[in-house]
């Protein structure tokens, strides 16, 4: 078996695709030396090398020590210099690397081969004493702690004395003769500690360096990083064994880190920094402050044009932007690393773009490297990335789920009424709320952020920001809100109402005070691309909307239709006419309030009309586009009042006695809302409801339709169970239907379905499917129902189901992004089933994974028609959709 693999003088024995048995920087250093680039010689040991190593006692295989012998002529040879040498002495670096990135788990030790010989040699060849000696003391510190494992406290300790007495404070301060005296105190304490004397034989030091670095892969810390991260099945760290090239030998040396194109804008421009007479840690450590590359090609114009040639060819080579990192020694420029480099999401967009149009990648690829939240971060406002860390710290309040990104500043109110009080005097406001119903609709809407105490990610408060992507932290445990004094409390600390709070959606903080915001802005490319995604996906994307707004908003960002109207959003709030959202209000409550039909009837006689003036503006929206309006479905106690005061209020305005109004409310009471009387049970129970909310839509597409407007409604029966159930709710529907038709004589398509939401619906899909027309799934409900989570009440626990230092029972909250093998597995059964009888049955889902990439993939590869989103999740879902096809494709073609 061979276990050393050189590279150097333009040729190299491993290449970029070895990273399992070289480690990423091994391969990295290989591929870059195979195309020519300048890369310092050297030789990595392999992983496979390593397991064997810890497995056999920290032995090595009897082969090594020949193989490490001969790669170690070779670099000598290659370089022209001798390991310890004293008279050109080649100093080496030895490093971990892995197949994974764990930065900083391991060890490194820095110029090898130094010794009392080899150092005045150096100091000779480079005629600087200083640079020296520094070298050697820093290689006799990072031997003494990483290969013997002396204290580094100790030494540091020393080095501080050193300076002390030396009276100097930065260590550039320090002349030759400090670190010589420093070199001599460093090895006497390895003297007293060890009994042995600090290694001056190069290769007794190579064989100590390379021990350690395998020795360091089982250390605690690589260990835990590994199972956090969960990293498993790799053999182990590579050793990387490269020749010294400094960067801090005088003013024709420096180092530098530059990006083959610019990662804020994206622009095609050559953008780095440059540090002359310094080494790498420097321009990490920020201390002093870099040139720009433009800067360096005026002082070093032979160094940057060859470095204009390397950014070209590694652009080319790995057809993506690179982050590299390179040393000028002496004039002579050495590539130390390159990778795909990281970028803002505007930049994410034009670089893909414009690669495809370069012809660097193809349009499908170009697609595939965007990923969700590149998008998310293009809509939303963000807490301004200048913000300092240590002044977001100071500030924090509490903490929650990330339900809806963004962020968001404004003054905190605790009750929805106040702070549509507050927002009509312009003021900007957050709403805080233990959790949010449908009766705060109107506070909510007004709030520039929502923040409740409990809740996941399809609870109300999220599932309303979401579709009017507004930001929006639920589950925030420990926010203790007292409605009575009006404060919040959290973490030792008290908000009161009127005082300002920031939200960061992104990361589920809230921040006291007002902090920056920045809003980034849409880039031309994010239009191509889109576009472009538009070309490849099959897949149908619709939009979640209850208002004429939200469905101009939906198509902006390229919804085909809408997939879900929760008509019940529309009871409590007039978003065109907010000073009549009372008048709703009461006409509602006056509907629940009522005892008998005739008395119901007469309430949802003075809901209609508006149901009907909603209905048109959306469809009037979407022009011809697809509807599915959905019949109401929360439990009634939802719209009810149940406060005292305001029952009272209620009852003198409808003029029944106050008694009434508390029974009815106390009747209404459920221990399981979620699993009682909504969705169409209650059309079972009140079909007055149903025949109200069918006229509306019927006569709201006949008034379309006469002022030529196409409209394409399809009336949807929510939570259905039973085939039956259906039967009975879709002859109503198509009977109130037909009566408007023939009253207004004007002919208008239809259609009549259900969603998918009740486990038992999916499961005899086939029977359901003989009367609806089109299934949508609504998987919010089926995953609730499936997996036994209440909506409302699991974000108490499911983040730990989530954490991976917890219980890590999923990898996502089910709320978030299907089930795939659960809930997925229902969904499934129900296409397959319903298609068994009705084999063009229309299929979509509405829940909120139809704005999830992963669930929007799966929806794909079962056959669904289309997914419907919130309208900012639009465009993420015509992402998905696009990729989904791709990576059919790429499967395909593996498979074949
Ligand atoms: C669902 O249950 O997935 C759904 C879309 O309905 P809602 O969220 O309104 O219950
Ligand atoms: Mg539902």
């Amino acid at each position: 078996m061979k276990y050393v693999y050189f590279f150097g003088a333009k040729k190299a024995e491993g290449d970029g695709t070895m990273k399992e048995l070289l480690g990423g920087k091994g391969a990295g250093l290989a591929e870059m030396t195979r195309i020519g680039l300048p890369v310092p010689a050297g030789f990595t040991i392999s992983t496979e090398c390593c397991d064997y190593y810890l497995k056999h006692d920290r032995k090595y295989p009897k082969a090594l020590a020949a193989e490490v012998k001969k790669n170690l002529s070779r670099l000598e040879k290659v370089t022209n210099k001798k390991l310890g040498d004293a008279k050109d002495p080649l100093l080496v670096s030895v490093r971990s690397g892995s197949a994974r990135s764990m930065p900083g788990m391991m060890e490194t030790i820095l110029n090898l081969g130094l010794n009392p010989k080899s150092v005045e040699a150096l100091a000779r060849n480079t005629k600087n004493d200083r640079f020296a000696w520094d070298a050697y003391r820093r290689f006799v510190q990072m031997y003494s702690t990483v290969v013997i494992g002396l204290a580094k406290e100790e030494l540091e300790e020393k080095l501080r004395g050193m300076k002390s007495r030396r009276r100097v404070k930065d260590d550039t301060q320090v002349p030759a003769e400090g670190w010589r005296e420093l070199v001599g105190e460093y090895k006497q304490y390895f003297q007293s500690k060890t009994g042995k004397d600090f290694p001056d034989d190069p290769e007794e030091q190579l064989w100590g360096a390379i021990g350690a670095v395998f020795g360091s892969w089982m250390a605690e810390k690589a260990a835990t990083y590994r199972r956090v991260e969960r990293i498993t099945g790799l053999l182990g760290t590579a050793v990387n064994v490269v020749q010294m090239v400094f960067g801090n030998t005088g003013e024709n040396s420096g180092t530098g880190v530059c990006f083959t194109r610019d990662p804020s804008t994206g622009e095609k421009s050559f953008y780095g920094d440059f540090l002359v007479n310094a080494q790498g840690e420097d321009v990490v450590a920020g201390i002093r402050t870099p040139m720009h590359l433009s800067e360096m090609a005026a002082r070093m114009p032979g160094v940057y044009k060859q470095l204009e040639k390397v950014r070209v060819l590694l652009e080319k080579h790995y057809r993506d932007m690179q982050d590299m990192e390179f040393t000028v020694e002496e004039g002579k420029l050495y590539m130390l690393q390159t990778r795909v480099g990281k970028r803002t999401p505007a930049a994410t967009f034009k670089m893909a773009v414009d690669m495809a149009k370069e012809g660097l990648i193809s349009k499908e690829e170009a697609i595939e490297r965007i990923k969700p939240e590149d998008i998310d971060r293009l809509f939303f406002p963000i807490v301004d990335p200048s913000t300092s860390k240590s002044d977001l710290a100071k500030r924090k309040f509490t903490s929650g789920m990330n339900a809806v990104p963004g962020a968001a500043v404004g003054k905190a109110v605790f009750s929805a009424e106040e702070a549509e009080e507050m927002a009509s005097h312009g003021e900007k406001v957050i709403l805080v709320r233990r959790e949010t119903s449908p009766e705060d609709v109107g506070g909510m809407f007004v709030a520039q952020g929502i923040l409740t105490a409990t809740g996941g990610k399809t609870s109300h408060a999220a599932v309303v920001a979401r579709g009017w992507g507004k930001c929006c932290i639920v589950g925030a445990e420990h926010l203790d809100i007292d409605y009575g004094l009006k404060v919040a409390r959290s973490n030792g600390r008290t908000v009161h109402q009127g005082d300002w709070i920031t939200l960061d959606g992104n990361d589920g903080i809230v921040y006291e005070g007002q902090v920056k915001l920045s809003a980034p802005e849409l880039p031309d490319a994010f239009t191509t691309l889109m576009n472009w995604a538009d070309g490849v996906r099959k897949i149908g994307v619709r939009t979640n909307a209850d208002t004429p707004y939200d469905a101009k908003k939906a198509r902006e960002m390229g919804a085909e239709g809408i997939g879900l109207v929760r008509t019940e959003h529309m009871f409590f709030k007039d978003f065109d006419y907010p000073e009549m959202s009372v008048e709703r209000q009461l006409a509602i409550q006056e509907m629940i309030i009522a005892d008998t039909p005739e008395a119901r009837r007469k309430a949802l006689g003075k809901l209609l009309p508006y149901q009907r003036r909603d209905f048109t503006g959306i469809f009037k929206a979407m022009d011809g586009l697809p509807v599915t309006i959905r019949l109401i479905d929360p439990p009634l106690h939802e719209f009810a009042p149940h406060e005292l005061e305001q029952q009272r209020e209620l009852a003198d305005k409808i003029g029944v006695d106050v008694e009434v109004v508390i029974r009815r409310v106390a009747q209404l009471h459920e221990a399981n809302p979620m699993l009682g009387h909504r969705g169409c049970r209650l059309a079972i129970t009140y079909p007055e409801i149903l025949e109200m909310q069918v006229r509306a839509i019927m006569e709201a597409a006949v008034e379309c339709k006469k002022n030529g407007v196409k409209v394409l409604p399809e009336i949807m029966i929510p939570l259905t169970m039973d085939r039956k159930e259906l039967q009975i709710l879709t002859d109503a529907t198509n009977r109130v239907a037909q009566d408007v038709i023939r009253e207004s004589k004007v002919k208008v398509e239809y259609m009549v379905g259900t969603m998918i939401e009740v486990p038992r619906a999916a499961l005899l899909a086939d029977e359901i499917a003989e009367v609806a027309e089109f299934f949508s799934f609504g998987t919010n409900d089926l995953t609730q129902m499936g997996m036994g989570l209440s909506r409302d009440d699991a974000g108490r626990f499911l983040p730990e189901y989530v954490d991976e230092k917890k219980a890590a029972i999923f990898s996502e909250d089910p709320f978030q992004s299907l089930d795939v093998k659960g809930v997925g597995m229902l969904t499934r059964w129900g296409i397959e089933r319903g298609r068994s009888v009705r084999p063009k049955l229309k299929i979509g889902i509405c829940g909120e994974h139809g704005g999830d990439a992963p669930s929007v993939k799966f929806c794909h590869q079962v056959g669904m028609d289309y997914v419907s989103a919130s309208p900012f999740r639009v465009p993420v879902a015509r992402l998905a959709a696009a990729q989904a096809v791709i990576e059919e494709r790429a499967a395909k073609k593996k498979k074949k």
